[in-house]
């Protein structure tokens, strides 16, 4: 028996009749729902840790250890309340171990999930009615809210979703007005850093033997998945979740605002807080994080800012998550559902194919839209295979260094890059999915297919973000350690340039756009045939894991 077997054996209170709790992976708090108000020795909970959920992807190590330790440490902690744990290991979905559960428990509760695919695997046992689905305390506004905000149909957008939850709450407002005279201060946030101020360096935290045995169960069980496991870098207990907080708020919120847009081969998070794999689990609640946000002694700028993230487009991506059933019930047409989960091209990448040892049959691999008819696969590069672009290469090592990158790297690096390749958009999620660990369906689909890639039109974002080499020189340091020139010769802007051409039909018409398609008017023939080739060339060699040079491709520029 290992040391948290033993441990939590030795913390179980006593044998009592008690009314059983299903925490999912992602509810790991004691301070929403049953398990915030009924008595410890009244209540037992079930945790499962499942290597069959952990073997339908590719998952980066540091994503399975965090899901691990925390789930493992929750068990201990809530044992020493007197909160009675069932542990169990199970490969199989979640609705068929709970089941052989039920003899044994008598009827369980849960809290309802925030994942879809979770959601879909415990229906199967509620509606047998072994299991009672409650609602989930962990959010911050209502679907009420949200249709108030945003509107009942699409297109929906966050600012008027945003600017109504600030009315209705009261927070940031003053005299019924928005503290400051504006609802966002976001035009006064995108300065690039120069160097100053210092950024803060990531914490560390504790290591200790429950992190320690699922590091060792990591490397044994799921050594092929990829992702680089750092032990002093994993927040496991409800202390380093105070202690990541705590760092946020010292250092990281004072300048949240003004460089929230920058990015620097300096610091990967810069003034970021890294708070969101905790806060998706529920280590760290949203209320609280929000709460204690708004009482802080910040700059508004900053404040505003990062209000915005967690009580704005945090909210807003789960509202259309649920909205539109995970992007399947679209106002058009329902888009296409991939049969199985995909692995974000590891197969492709790695040459070995990942499913073949697994069976798939019980969860399908998400709405997979296309607006703009993206086909291609993701190049070996998001998997660490050198491209030769400095900003993409420096980005993708740091994700799979970390499990994270921030928010600015993501949408206008990584998305980006594969927007302007016509990636397929489901790839693009299932890649993030995989390698961040802050990543589950409800968040993840809503950044990628709705803000990133364009993939549901203008359901979430008026237009794509896209750029060429102009904006990642202006707000970032990567040109520099680049073989390119971002002004004469980076293939990004020739890229930029070519997609909006291949997709003019679909949007020379966005009034969003205007500007862009005027300037490509003006770009002469000869030169939108150098970016065509240039596209393809670039396409074709990243997708065939080949690094770009200079030599390569500027016979063509
Ligand atoms: C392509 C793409 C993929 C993304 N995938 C994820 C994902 O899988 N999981 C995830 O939590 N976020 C995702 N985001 C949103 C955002 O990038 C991350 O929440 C943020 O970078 C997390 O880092 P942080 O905690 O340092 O955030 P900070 O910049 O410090 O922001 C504070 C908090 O605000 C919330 N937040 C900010 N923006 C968003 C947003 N667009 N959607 C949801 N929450 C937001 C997060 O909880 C975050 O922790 C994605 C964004 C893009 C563009
Ligand atoms: S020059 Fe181009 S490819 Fe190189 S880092 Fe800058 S934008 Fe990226």
């Amino acid at each position: 028996m290992g040391f948290f077997a033993r441990e939590l054996q030795r913390l179980q209170p006593e044998k009592t009749p008690r009314r059983w709790l299903f925490v999912p992976y992602d509810q790991l708090s004691d301070s929403i729902g049953p398990l915030s108000r009924e008595k410890p020795d009244k209540l037992g909970i079930i945790l499962v840790e499942s290597p069959w959920k952990a073997g339908l992807r590719p998952y980066h190590k540091q994503k399975l250890a965090l899901i691990l330790a925390n789930l493992r440490h929750f068990a201990l902690e809530q044992a020493l309340r007197g909160v009675a744990v069932k542990h169990i290991v199970s490969r199989e979905p979640y609705h068929k171990a709970l089941k052989k559960l039920l003899p044994e428990l008598g009827p369980i509760r849960a809290m309802v999930p925030a994942e879809r695919e979770l959601r879909v695997d415990l229906q199967k046992l509620a509606d047998g009615g072994g299991l009672q689905l409650i609602p989930h305390e962990g959010w911050l506004t209502s679907r009420k809210l949200f249709t108030a905000g945003a509107g009942q149909d699409p297109p929906w957008r966050m600012d008027s979703f945003y600017r109504r939850v600030r009315r209705d709450t009261g927070i940031l407002m003053r005299n019924d007005k928005p503290e400051g005279g504006n609802f966002s201060f976001d035009k006064e946030n995108r300065l690039p850093w120069k160097g100053k101020p210092a950024p803060p360096k990531p914490p560390v935290f504790p290591r200790d033997p429950v992190k320690e045995e699922v590091g060792e169960l990591i490397q044994k069980k799921f050594a092929r998945h990829p992702g680089v496991l750092d032990l002093n870098a994993l927040p496991g207990t409800d202390k380093d979740a105070e202690a990541l907080w705590s760092w946020a708020r010292i250092f990281c919120l004072p300048q949240f605002g003004p460089f929230e847009d920058a990015m620097t081969l300096e610091s990967r998070g810069l003034f970021h807080t890294r708070i969101s794999a905790l806060m998706n689990i529920h280590r760290l609640l949203p209320a609280r994080i929000l709460s204690d946000a708004v009482k802080a002694a910040l700059p508004l700028a900053s404040k505003e800012g990062f209000v915005r993230q967690v009580l704005g487009w945090r909210e807003f991506v789960n509202h259309v998550h649920v909205a539109t059933d995970g992007f399947r019930d679209l106002p058009k047409k329902p888009p296409p559902v991939d049969a199985s989960p995909g692995d974000g091209g590891y197969e492709h990448w790695a040459g070995t194919d990942w499913k073949s040892e697994k069976a798939f049959k019980e969860t399908d691999g998400g709405a997979a839209p296309s607006a703009l008819g993206c086909e291609n696969p993701i190049p070996p590069a998001y998997w660490g295979e050198k491209s030769g672009l400095a900003c993409l290469d420096h980005v993708v090592s740091t994700v799979w260094e970390e499990g994270y990158s921030h928010h600015i790297t993501r949408l206008m690096i990584l998305s980006n890059l594969a927007t302007l390749l016509d990636v397929r958009p489901r790839e693009v999620t299932d890649w993030f999915r995989i390698a961040y660990t802050d990543a589950y369906d409800w968040v993840v689909e809503a950044n990628v297919l709705g803000m990133g890639t364009y993939a549901v039109e203008d359901l979430m974002m008026t237009k794509p973000y896209i750029s060429g080499a102009a904006y990642i020189n202006r707000m970032s340091d990567y040109c520099s350690a680049c073989t390119f020139h971002p002004k004469t010769d980076c293939p990004v802007t020739a890229l930029y340039w070519a997609f909006l051409a291949r997709h003019e039909h679909k949007l020379g018409h966005n009034p969003r756009l205007r500007m862009p398609y005027a300037s490509l008017k003006k770009r002469s023939e000869t030169r939108r045939s150098k970016d065509r080739i240039i596209f393809r060339i670039l396409r074709d060699m990243l997708l065939a894991g080949e690094q770009i040079t200079p030599i390569k491709i500027n016979k063509y520029q």
